[in-house]
């Protein structure tokens, strides 16, 4: 079988991890960084944990902290004009996918000609350049963004948020450490903790799935399917925050090399639209598109839902299958999921631009992954289905 595998060069992961930056940045040959965050790291004080040990190793850094969740080409665009003159020589993202997809599409615009806007990397392009060398270092668990060569930017002029993918978006390096994520509030960890489990699963199930991807995705599955409402319901619960923090990042390690398929697919759209956070409006599709594709690939399926301790090991795949549907809609009700609706989008609204969300799910390429291959028609039923 022929196959490529893509994953950072280095990764330091485990309690306390961030506080071995400056030792890892110096193993890299690297000490100007600039570390792109978001205010509420600032706020929160986070950045002290990535900062102190800067300062005690004697690193000169600076900071872009003008960042925005669910990141807008705008936002990159003035990250490169701030960046442009800088004496850096790499980039630390610190924070969740927002920060870290902001610091990855900034340094792809900084080996650019000048003036060159995000949309021209938007896939089916190939973004295999950038400026810096990249170290992630997530504070949700989360997107796994710190272990893919993935981004996504919202272009503003269209409300199209863009997927962009290469080696140019791949950090070079990453930092786990679940210790910064305890402070994570409930609805971001059920909506980060749905996402991760649906990026294992939809690797574990993509048409482009491998057997690497698959041992990856197996792992992920299981740790998060074990610690998905623990986490959720006891925040302080450190062996569920470390078992979700490795999960997602193993999950993003899956999804880089396996793809995602229809749930992300048709998630995008709902966020650029209408302002749902990525792993919310993931979670509102994931049961419904589940139940839609599950005849298509019964046994990985099966075998996903007795992985995550959905279903028995002696199941058989259908009766697996069924409780892994049944799982999910559980799952979104204990973990407060709304439906579109319920989110407060005017039912006009959602219905007036099921056509296009359809068709920019299409564009995505994410549904050709899928095991049931959809067409406009089944999408939009499917956004119909979910309202
Ligand atoms: P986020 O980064 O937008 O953060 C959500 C909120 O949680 C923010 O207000 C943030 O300040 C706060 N927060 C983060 N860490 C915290 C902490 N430790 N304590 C308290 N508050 C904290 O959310 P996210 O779900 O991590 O990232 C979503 C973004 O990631 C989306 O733009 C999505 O498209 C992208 N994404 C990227 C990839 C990829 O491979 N690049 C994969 C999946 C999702």
């Amino acid at each position: 079988m022929d196959m490529s595998f893509f994953a950072p060069r280095y990764m330091d992961i485990g309690a306390g991890a961030a506080s071995r930056i400056a030792v890892m940045l110096g193993r890299l040959g690297l000490n100007r960084p600039l570390i792109v965050t978001d205010p509420m790291m600032v706020k929160l004080g986070l950045i002290a944990r990535v900062t102190e040990p800067l300062d005690r190793a004697g690193m000169v850094y600076t900071v872009f902290s003008e960042t925005v969740p669910e990141p807008v080409d705008r936002v990159i665009e003035a990250g490169v004009r701030f960046a442009a003159d800088l004496d850096i020589d790499c980039i630390v993202a610190f924070g969740g996918g927002s920060p870290i997809d902001t610091a990855k599409a900034i340094n792809i615009l900084l080996a650019a000609p000048e003036g060159t806007r995000m949309r021209t990397f938007k896939v089916p392009v190939v973004a295999d350049t950038a400026a810096l060398p990249l170290i992630a270092v997530p504070t949700t668990a989360g997107t796994g963004s710190e272990a893919t060569r993935f981004t996504v930017i919202t272009d503003t002029e269209t409300d199209e948020k863009m997927l962009i993918g290469g080696l140019g978006a791949l950090p070079l390096a990453a930092i786990v450490d679940f210790e910064l994520s305890m402070s994570v509030p409930a609805r971001t960890t059920a909506d980060t903790g749905i996402d991760a489990f649906t990026h294992a699963l939809e690797a574990f199930v993509s048409r482009r799935a491998n057997p690497v991807s698959d041992s990856y995705a197996r792992a992920a599955l299981g740790l998060i399917g074990a610690n998905l409402r623990a986490v959720y319901h006891e925040p302080d619960n450190v062996a569920a925050r470390e078992a979700m923090m490795l999960g997602a990042t193993l999950a993003g390690l899956a999804f880089s090399n396996a793809s995602v398929a229809l749930v992300h697919g048709m998630s995008r759209p709902i966020g650029a639209h209408f302002h749902v956070p990525h792993g919310l409006s993931n979670a509102m599709l994931l049961p419904a598109v589940t139940r839609y594709s599950l005849h298509a690939a019964l046994p990985r399926y099966a075998e996903a839902a007795r992985i995550a301790g959905f279903a028995e090991p002696e199941d058989a795949d259908q009766l697996a299958g069924a409780k892994l549907v049944d799982e999910l809609d559980t799952i979104n009700f204990d973990l407060g999921v709304p439906t579109p609706e319920a989110f407060g989008i005017r039912r006009d609204d959602w219905y007036g631009r099921r056509a296009v969300m359809a068709d920019q799910a299409l564009a995505s390429g994410s549904p050709a992954n899928n095991p049931a291959v959809p067409d406009a028609a089944a999408i939009i039923g499917l956004y119909e289905a979910i309202y």
